[in-house]
């Protein structure tokens, strides 16, 4: 498992439902764990590790023995209240931060690995991630919320991104979008259909 860069066709992709939870989707969200404290991130999502199923995780420590640690299954949001603008960054686009405006404060209901529904009305940062982290499965990054000035000035930087997937790909390091597309069915026959 590793984490993926923008523009890997798995970021672009509308996650599923997860339908049933196992064994190995615990060991997937305790490997996700890892690679988000290995980066210092405070949120993972699973398109970000090429898996298309409606699961992210977060810790607002960014440390596994600070903070606590949250597992999001089919995650929504509702009850959007005020609006925030802050710098945001993400693990699929390295190095990068732009602001984004979004509602200061939302509803989340998911469910747990336990299977166990919960909620919660959440401001600040947590509330932040929240909806970072949703919109990663369905398929939007922070960039495509940034004002359309503020893109403009990271246009060259996207560029280098794009720039570095292709050549990764032509050297064989990703495979290719059909391939990516059967495995991505493969993973929704398994836990979402
Ligand atoms: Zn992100």
């Amino acid at each position: 498992m590793q984490i993926v860069s923008y523009p890997h066709p798995t970021l672009r992709h509308k996650s599923l439902p997860i339908k049933r939870v196992n064994a190995e989707l615990r060991e997937i969200v305790s490997e996700m764990f890892a690679l988000m404290y290995e980066a210092r991130g405070v949120g993972l999502a699973a398109n970000q590790v090429d898996l298309p199923i409606r699961l992210f995780i977060m810790n607002l420590e960014a440390k596994p023995d600070a903070g606590e640690e949250f597992v999001f299954i089919n995650p929504v949001i509702s009850r959007a209240k005020g609006s925030a603008e802050k710098e945001e960054g993400c693990l699929s686009l390295p190095e990068l931060y732009g602001p984004v405006k979004r509602p200061k404060q939302v509803r989340v209901q998911a469910y747990g690995l336990d299977g166990q529904e919960f909620q919660a009305d959440v401001d600040g940062l947590f509330a932040r991630v929240v909806q970072h982290e949703l919109d990663h499965l369905d398929g939007v990054l922070f960039v495509d919320r940034m004002s359309e000035t503020n893109r403009l000035e990271i246009v060259d930087e996207l560029d280098v991104f794009e720039t570095e997937f292709a050549s990764q790909r032509e050297a064989g390091g990703i495979p290719s979008d059909e391939e990516i597309a059967r495995q991505t069915a493969e993973w929704e026959k398994k836990y979402c259909l």
